[in-house]
């Protein structure tokens, strides 16, 4: 992509009304559009970050025997009421509307009444079971609280993913597969030194669940950490028992302000039983399905990274989730200077790699600010002086370290 080509501007000033740090920074590097509060837009370089952290997710499920599947936005009424959930008293989050026909219907804030609803239809034996389906589904949600840029947004895609059991002991193995995967998604996101599996409040069906918590001041989480066993506790569930039930000892944990990136649950068979979702066991006995949920967003993973690792200058991505990997600055509009940009993009782009390069007619220094601002991973820099060189700057943008390499080398970092 060449910068004079993108449909996007980086601005100098953030939205005035905007008071989250990676919404300032991913609105001025030309990432999202804040359309209202709590609604944002996605634009290429925003787009292309967040399909790259759904690939990794979408990796991680399929590795682990997840079905990726879409439910609809548009959910009706029965389904939620079987399981007392339509409501407005019971979910505040509701957004509703009506068919023309009179008919209400409501606007997916979750989606596991669908997913009971649809996989009754297909799961009848216990030779059906174990399985799971997961989706990558926009949910609506009238959050009160819209405070934190693309942390909490009133609409966001959600990955969800359901699992069906016969029993609690399988159940359980899927879950710490699940466990597993989400620990291996924050690793290949950048962020798995800093995300704790967490001990949390089970809500209305079990007594824990479990969520992935990642430092972050601008989080709205509060978590107890254990160094050593890299797991939390958030506070809601600071309790003596939970402790000794993990067996770590209060004074060697450490309060840290976090976000919730991740958040698995079991359901027992709270939510097959008013479906009366069954199978026949291997005795021809019905019994009830056994099901968790498992939810990550992944635009909240992209807030949270920008929190956490951009700074002064602006975004720093981690490799596995930049737009580009290689933001080419070509310095002044000398035609031996544009030739030579021109020659490295398209053999790097030939070679398989991921470059942006910032081709317009503008200031040495506004290139470098906004190279710094959109945050790619390495800049090189082309000028009179590299093509005398033979050699290239490379800035390496979380480090700020400069590494002088020929074509050959900068390949070979790319290529790491
Ligand atoms: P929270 O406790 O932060 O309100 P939640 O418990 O309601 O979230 P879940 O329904 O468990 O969230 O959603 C699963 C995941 O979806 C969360 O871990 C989070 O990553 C993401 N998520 C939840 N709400 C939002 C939101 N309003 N905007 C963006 N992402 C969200
Ligand atoms: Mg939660």
């Amino acid at each position: 992509m060449r910068v004079s080509q993108l449909i996007t501007k980086t601005r100098k000033e953030a939205p005035a009304d905007e008071t989250a740090k990676n919404a300032q920074l991913l609105i001025r590097a030309g990432y999202v559009h804040k359309d209202a509060a709590g609604v944002y837009v996605w634009l290429p370089l925003g787009r292309k970050v967040l399909n790259n952290i759904i690939q990794i997710i979408r990796d991680e499920m399929d590795a682990i025997g997840g079905q990726e599947v879409v439910m609809s936005t548009l959910q009706r009424k029965e389904v939620w009421e079987r399981t007392n959930r339509w409501d407005d008293e019971i979910v505040d989050v509701w957004f509703k509307t009506t068919y023309k026909n009179g008919t209400e219907a409501g606007l997916a804030w979750s989606h596991e009444e669908q997913m009971v609803d649809t996989f009754r239809q297909h799961i009848d034996s216990y030779k059906d079971l174990p399985k799971a389906a997961y989706q990558f589904q926009n949910k609506l949600r009238n959050e009160t609280r819209a405070k934190s840029g693309i942390m909490r947004t009133r609409e966001f895609i959600m990955k969800d993913m359901y699992s069906f059991a016969r029993t609690e002991a399988e159940h359980k193995e899927f879950y710490d597969k699940v466990t597993a995967a989400y620990l291996r998604i924050f690793e290949r996101l950048g962020i798995g030194e800093s995300t704790y599996f967490t001990v949390a409040s089970g809500g209305a069906f079990a007594e824990f669940s479990h969520e992935f918590q990642t430092i972050c001041e601008a989080g709205e989480d509060v978590v107890y950490i254990d160094d050593e066993k890299h797991i939390a506790i958030n506070e809601e569930v600071m309790r003596d028992d939970v402790l000794k039930n993990l067996g770590v000892q209060k004074d060697k944990l450490r309060k840290a302000k976090t976000a919730e990136v991740g958040n698995i649950f079991s359901f027992g068979t709270s939510k097959s039983e008013p479906y009366d979702f069954v199978y026949t066991d291997e005795n021809g006995e019905q019994q009830f399905v056994v099901m968790g949920s498992y939810g990550i967003g992944p635009a909240r993973v992209m807030g949270v990274i920008v929190e956490h690792m951009g700074d002064d200058q602006g975004i720093v991505w981690p490799t596995e989730i930049a737009p580009y990997q290689l933001h080419i600055t070509s310095l002044g509009n000398d035609d031996a200077v544009i030739a030579e940009a021109n020659k490295i993009y398209n053999n790097l782009i030939s070679a398989g790699f991921s470059v942006i390069w910032d081709d317009r007619d503008v200031s040495a220094g506004e290139k470098f600010a906004d190279a710094d601002l959109m945050g790619m991973p390495y800049r090189v820099v082309v000028s009179k002086k590299t093509i005398d060189s033979e050699a290239y700057e490379v800035k390496v943008r979380k480090t700020g370290e400069v590494l002088q390499l020929n074509l050959d080398e900068l390949k070979k970092l790319l290529a790491k």
